[in-house]
């Protein structure tokens, strides 16, 4: 801040002289108080100094080429302070729905969703880590999810719409699961694999809102989102679609039945 021209190179203040160096500073003011204390630092730092004439070049400590690159940084953190296991669990994919859905999925199974939980143990200092739905419970990805009373609500309501038990969705389990309980073709348990994907990326988008937008949602509209996101995606995939919105939303499994002839996924 003392610096009378806020330009000038580094060069221009420090001459090399093998094998110490000598400074020439040009202050606005003289140093005093704090400063000089910085200055004597500043002085510290740079008298062992030796400068060439070659471009000036950045160096990456922390890996032997000397080369920066964020893969080889991620995983420096990633040993360091998350501690995942080396083997990785496969990237799912289910065609029916957006790509962005996929990648959320494999970040579920991963725990990389940055809920409060997964943000203190990366080291982020948060005022709590309490659940922002409820307010009662840790916010885990698993409660987030699954069992804070909205979303545990609007999983029992996508039940009901496909007439299936309470228990066939409810757990980090049941994401990957392969839907035997599913009385469907396995069109059926494919479709119904994408509306268990797209619910919990939109329960996710919900809780977002809710933390940067402050607005409340209620159960009804989180699950009319599903069905309406979900039957756009769905019916812009499916193979000779024939796809209606209001018989998607009385009874999905009309479509994807063992005996319909109406399913198309290629
Ligand atoms: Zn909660």
């Amino acid at each position: 801040m003392l610096e009378s021209n806020k330009s000038v190179l580094v060069a221009d203040r420090i001459k090399s002289n093998n094998p110490t160096s000598t400074t020439s500073w040009n202050w606005t003011r003289p140093p005093n108080g704090r400063n000089l204390t910085e200055l004597a630092e500043l002085n510290n730092l740079v008298a062992t100094i030796t400068l060439s004439d070659k471009p000036d070049t950045w160096k990456w400590n922390l890996d032997q080429t000397g080369i920066f690159t964020t893969k080889a940084l991620a995983s420096i953190l990633d040993n360091l302070k998350l501690n995942i296991p080396t083997t990785t669990i496969k990237t799912p994919r289910n065609k029916l729905i957006p790509q962005k859905i996929n990648i959320f999925i494999w970040r579920v199974l991963h725990e990389r969703i940055p809920t409060h939980v997964e943000l203190e143990k990366r080291g982020v200092d948060l005022d709590s880590i309490l659940c922002p739905l409820c307010n009662l419970h840790i916010e885990s990805i698993e409660h987030i999810l699954f069992h804070c009373s909205i979303s545990s609500n609007v999983l029992k309501a996508i039940l009901q719409w496909w007439n299936l038990p309470d228990n066939t969705f409810s757990n980090l389990i049941d994401i990957t699961s392969n839907n035997q309980s599913l009385n469907a073709s396995q069109n059926g348990a494919y479709i119904w694999q994408a509306i268990k994907w797209a619910s919990t990326y939109i329960i996710w988008k919900f809780r977002n809102l809710k933390v940067f937008g402050k607005k409340e949602w209620c159960v009804a509209t989180i699950l009319s989102e599903i069905q309406t996101q979900s039957f756009a995606w769905i019916s812009k995939r499916f193979k000779k679609s024939i796809l209606m919105c209001h018989q998607w939303l009385v009874n999905p499994l009309f479509y994807i039945s063992p005996n319909s002839q109406r399913s198309g996924i290629g």
